[in-house]
């Protein structure tokens, strides 16, 4: 199957191409010039108007940009916990509702609950609205099962749910999230260990994944984690410097981190190493507005050339959030990001994080056909705050998704 875009009014693309990742100094010479794109047999073809092909799509007035790609979601996940919300946004802190029975202790008996076939229902309609929203890759993770078995459990749904929906999927093992009942978080790193050889056997499970805060694990599990995965070649990705300090960049980056996660207290020191690494800086500015955390020094990371990228952090918790468009407006009022900032942190970055940018990410010839036909110019994805600028979805070529009232853009060969 061919396709061509026609009469485009911006078309994102990244300054050369082969890249890897682009640093966030480099964003502005994101490219934004109006054209066409063609794509056949699932992959990017050029940037010339093909009369021949045989999907056309009038892409007069709108954006094309590459598929986001949503680099840290908590998906599979079972039941939501809405009250929590309210208990904070009245001030309760998290250790009140914790010890009342809430938090991740509540979604691990709801996940523990829920067959397998409810919770891919639920989670295979979130990757529904994701898909609507424009993300055409994600990444799963385990950490509400807080046994072994309920962990390995939520990796091969992952790897289910991967399987079942239209997007690209990949499965990271947050093995250590909270210390299960029964052990301490030293003996449960233990079990961590022991446990590996059947992630890797049995899960598509490609990073490991740790939370360091005063209520779950410490640096020194962290570093630990950090050795496991190096000898299991897996990546090393960390939940840190989400509600206090810990100075836990340094030990991320001493083994090898691929990213570092939250950082809204991140310490000013540790932004130039961070920037100097070849480690992404995950930020989930939906987490921090509705936690009421602190903003992460983004604007000073984008400056000082770290590879940033946004996420959801979709997760019944802290972030319900699964809309990237709504994510990049918040970034973009609260970092004082520019929309290129957004969109490079959304895209060609975050695929990175995922090991996937050689294939997605970014609008090149030979990389997959995943992109958006926005339906406007991408300055309104920000601007037209809580706005769905999604009209229509390409994956590897096909449309997957289609707007009611962008249907009239795409029509057979003329
Ligand atoms: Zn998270």
């Amino acid at each position: 199957m061919s396709v061509c875009v026609h009469d485009a009014a911006q078309i994102l693309r990244p300054p050369s191409d082969g890249l890897p990742y682009l640093r966030h100094d480099r964003a502005g010479e994101l490219r934004l010039d109006g054209g066409a794109l063609t794509a056949a047999d699932g992959q990017i073809t050029g940037f010339e108007a093909d009369a021949g092909a045989v999907i056309q799509v009038d892409g007069a007035g709108c954006a094309v940009v590459p598929g986001f790609v949503d680099a840290h979601t908590h998906l599979p996940f079972a039941g939501w916990r809405a009250g929590e919300y309210a208990q904070k946004v009245a001030g309760a802190p998290y250790e009140e509702i914790a010890r009342a029975g809430g938090g991740i202790a509540a979604s691990s008996r709801a996940f523990g609950e829920s067959s397998d076939e409810a919770v891919l229902a639920q989670a295979g309609a979130l990757a529904r609205e994701m898909l609507a929203h424009g993300t055409t890759t994600f990444e799963c993770k385990s950490g509400y099962g807080l046994t072994v078995d309920a962990e390995l459990r939520a990796l091969r749904l992952a790897g289910d749910l991967g399987e079942r929906a239209e997007q690209g999927a990949t499965s990271t093992a947050l093995l250590a999230h909270a210390v299960p009942a029964g052990y301490d978080a030293d003996s449960w790193m233990d079990a961590v260990a022991a446990m590996l050889p059947r992630v890797r056997a049995d899960t598509r499970a490609s990073a490991l994944d740790i939370y360091v805060e005063s209520v779950a694990f410490t640096n020194e599990h962290l570093a630990r984690m950090g050795e496991l995965a190096q000898a299991n070649t897996l990546a090393l990705r960390c939940h840190v410097e989400q509600f206090a300090t810990h100075r836990s960049v340094p030990v991320a980056l001493a083994h090898g981190a691929r990213s570092v996660d939250h950082l809204a207290c991140l310490h000013p020191d540790d932004v130039a190493p961070l920037a100097g690494a070849e480690c992404a800086a995950v930020l989930l500015p939906g987490a921090e507005l509705l936690g009421a955390e602190h903003v992460a020094p983004a604007r000073a990371l984008a400056d000082a050339g770290a590879i940033c990228v946004l996420a959801t952090d979709a997760n019944p918790g802290t972030s319900p959030v699964l809309s990237l468009p709504l994510v990049i407006g918040i970034a973009v009022r609260r970092y004082g990001w520019t929309v290129r900032e957004a969109l490079l942190a959304t895209t060609l970055n975050a695929a990175w994080v995922l090991g996937r940018s050689g294939e997605a990410g970014s609008l090149e010839a030979g990389k997959q056909a995943d992109f958006l036909l926005l339906d406007g110019p991408v300055e309104h994805v920000p601007y037209r705050f809580g706005h769905n600028p999604v009209a229509a979805v390409f994956i590897a070529g096909r449309p997957v998704h289609v707007r009611p009232d962008a249907a009239w853009r795409i029509g057979g060969a003329t």
